[in-house]
């Protein structure tokens, strides 16, 4: 694959393994076993069977007819809303915990900001019966009570990061903390994109169901596989990644990734990491991450906790700088009224994360017969708050 991974773990300049050396025994252990793993018959029949019976695969492909009249083009929604626990997230869980059994690990960890892939974390250790513990910053449990709560009922164990912003930088540590102390019986779940290789790699493969199914289905209803765009937002960029993944050595698709603008990108409140950052190693991975002239990690900002987030995984990063797919952002204030609208106009709730890329469809230049998907990466029952608080509800 022309877009994919080599040898030594980059995407042209981005990617590798910038991990500190007591870690390396774990990363190479991955590195060496995890394409024979996941390429095996039984594991490959094991997860498709949990895809399809627990979180209930496939994703529809929706024609979105309102939409497609409003915007003068067939606009379809990759359902991953529709997944058990409420998004994309669930797809990477599933593939990393039938790897870690094969892998005879006893224990699980994973760091989460929001909580949504502690959730996602808990709930495929629930169903292996698998010790897990999740790192979440003290305030970010503060702030996501719910998703504490529902990590607590599945059976996991929450160790608030007290250190630092306590949040999920500083959750992170600790999780990698946890690692280099438990190197034989535990495995890191990481929940997006990024990362040491061989994760980006790995995460994309696991999310890669969502372009194979899309390919298919699209080939259902329009009787041509190839759309002329996809789109998806990018916090890490792991939904955008698996909606990309079947589509990049097709050039003729246009790939359209929408990050976080925040208050908007000159704000000082933002998350547009292409728009804003800089390359440098963030999280393992060389890529491009918004940083001060000084190199420190610059605190982002969005209204949505999935794409609050500094960084990109290396693989967009690559896509960015070769000029592969396009990275576009939308502010807050955009990106929740396109929430609003898809409740209006097609009656779903999406994630506020998800209405990120439904608000780039307003600025876009289609023609009539224009095919485009844009992933709907999950459900907004988790931001009825946010939502609540902004239109007065
Ligand atoms: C976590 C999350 C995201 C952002 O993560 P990616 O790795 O960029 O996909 C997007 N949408 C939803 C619904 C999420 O929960």
């Amino acid at each position: 694959m022309k877009y994919g991974v080599n040898e030594q773990g980059y995407y042209g300049d981005f990617g590798g393994a910038y991990i500190p050396e007591m870690l390396y025994p774990n990363v190479e252990e991955l590195r060496q076993q995890y394409l024979k793993i996941i390429n095996d018959a039984d594991f490959k029949a094991e997860f498709d069977q949990l895809l399809k019976d627990y979180v209930g695969r496939p994703s529809p492909l929706y024609h979105a007819k309102r939409y497609s009249e409003k915007y003068g083009a067939n606009i379809f929604l990759k359902r991953e809303d529709l997944n058990h626990t409420g998004s994309h997230k669930i797809n990477n869980a599933i593939g990393q915990i039938l790897l870690a059994k094969r892998l005879g690990k006893k224990r699980i960890i994973a760091e989460t900001g929001a909580g949504q892939h502690g959730v996602a974390t808990a709930t495929v250790c629930a169903l292996m019966g698998i010790e897990c513990i999740v790192y979440m910053g003290e305030v970010d449990m503060a702030r996501q009570a719910p998703n504490v709560a529902r990590m607590k009922m599945l059976g996991a164990k929450v160790v608030p990061a007290k250190s630092g912003s306590k949040t999920l930088k500083d959750a992170t540590n600790e999780a990698l903390r946890d690692w280099i102390g438990n190197p034989v019986d535990t495995h890191y779940i990481i929940g997006s994109v990024v990362g040491p290789y061989p994760y980006p790699d790995m995460v994309a493969r696991f999310q890669s169901i969502i372009s194979a199914e899309t390919k298919q289905q699209l080939k259902e209803h329009t009787g041509k596989e190839l759309p002329e765009y996809v789109m998806a937002c990018v916090g890490g960029g792991s939904n955008a990644m698996g909606m990309f993944y079947h589509f990049l050595d097709d050039e003729s698709v246009k790939l359209v990734a929408v990050e976080a603008a925040g208050k908007g990108v000159d704000s000082g409140h933002s998350a547009a990491t292409t728009f804003l950052g800089k390359e440098g190693v963030l999280h393992g991975s060389r890529t491009i991450l918004m940083q001060t002239d000084d190199g420190q990690v610059v605190e982002p900002y969005s209204v949505s906790a999935g794409l609050d987030y500094p960084g990109i995984g290396p693989q967009h990063a690559h896509l960015y700088k070769i000029n592969r797919a396009q990275y576009v952002s939308v502010t807050d204030d955009e990106a929740l009224q396109a929430g609003l609208l898809c409740c209006q106009l097609e009656g779903i709730i999406p994630a506020i994360e998800s209405a990120h890329a439904l608000a780039q469809l307003e600025k876009m230049k289609f023609k009539a017969d224009d095919n485009v998907v844009v992933c709907l990466s999950g459900r907004g029952d988790k931001d009825l708050d946010t939502y609540i608080k902004y239109f007065n509800y």
